[in-house]
């Protein structure tokens, strides 16, 4: 995969950050693995930081707070005036599933360009909800999508794949290393699953390397764009895709996890 430059900022489709790991539900198959994971919330100043050094050498498309909820942030508010103050993208969005978006302070509508709902079967959000929520976009100017979600794709295989052969196929089919970039802890990722599936999985897989370290690309430290653009367009896989089936997974029926089995 090959990026462009535009004024020595390398163009991307995305950048998120996940401002939350916990959440409100637990769905089967979370991509971040936030039924597994504790609870923890974004420092405003630390993500502030890093995608200072991200501006500049990065030029995502849309920027957008995932999670997790993160509207179980405690300070939305502060997380988005250091995403503005970054510059990092002139468009920023929030991912949420609404069950606490439809009494959100007015200071986080106002501070963002988009909504995207996500509304699973499995944990329907009423339609009073999404008729609260589709309101308060309108009154802000958030620009609102609401996906309606009934199925799901396999993300995490029973066990470690076997193979070489089969780590790289589910890397080069995967389309979340180009669409799902990612900031975390100061370090930037090609997709969600590094330091997630290390601390949720690392613990059943003594042979597991390091994942939040090898897979990721350090803030730190110069030349960060060269090293940047060497990161993003390498061909071998990561560490991490060993435990993942990428965009390669069976799709099943959405699901919450039954709390007794978490
Ligand atoms: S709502 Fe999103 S973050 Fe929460 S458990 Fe479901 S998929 Fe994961
Ligand atoms: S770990 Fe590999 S297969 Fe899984 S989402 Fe990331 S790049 Fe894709």
């Amino acid at each position: 995969m090959r990026y462009e430059l535009h004024d020595g900022r390398i163009l991307t489709w995305s950048l998120e950050a996940h401002v939350t790991t916990h959440c409100n539900l637990r769905c089967v198959q979370c991509c971040p693995l936030s039924p597994h994971l504790p609870t923890w919330a974004m420092e405003p100043a630390a993500l502030g930081e890093d995608l200072r050094r991200l501006a500049r050498v990065l030029q995502p498309g849309i920027f957008k707070l995932t999670g997790g909820e993160p509207f179980l942030h405690p300070d939305l508010p502060s997380v988005l005036d250091a995403v503005r103050a970054s510059g990092i993208s002139e468009q920023v969005s929030i991912t949420t599933n609404g069950f606490l978006a439809q009494s959100a302070p007015d200071a986080v509508y106002e501070r963002l360009d988009r909504m995207t709902l996500s509304v699973y079967t499995s944990a329907p959000l009423p339609e009073r909800s999404i008729a609260r929520i589709t309101e308060r976009c309108e009154r802000h100017g958030v620009l609102l999508t609401v996906k309606r979600i009934d199925a799901f794709q396999k993300l995490t295989p029973d066990a470690p794949l076997a193979t070489e052969a089969e780590v790289r196929t589910v890397h080069a089919r995967c389309w979340m290393k180009a669409r799902c970039h990612m900031v975390y802890r100061g370090h930037f990722y090609t997709c969600t699953r590094p330091p997630h599936v290390a601390t949720v999985l690392g613990p059943q897989h003594p042979e597991m390397p390091a994942l939040a370290e090898v897979d990721g690309l350090s803030l730190d430290g110069p030349e960060l764009l060269a090293r940047m653009l060497t990161y993003l367009e390498r061909e071998e896989p990561l560490a991490s895709c060993r435990y993942c089936l990428g965009g390669s997974g069976p799709w099943e029926p959405h699901a919450q996890l039954p709390r007794a089995l978490v």
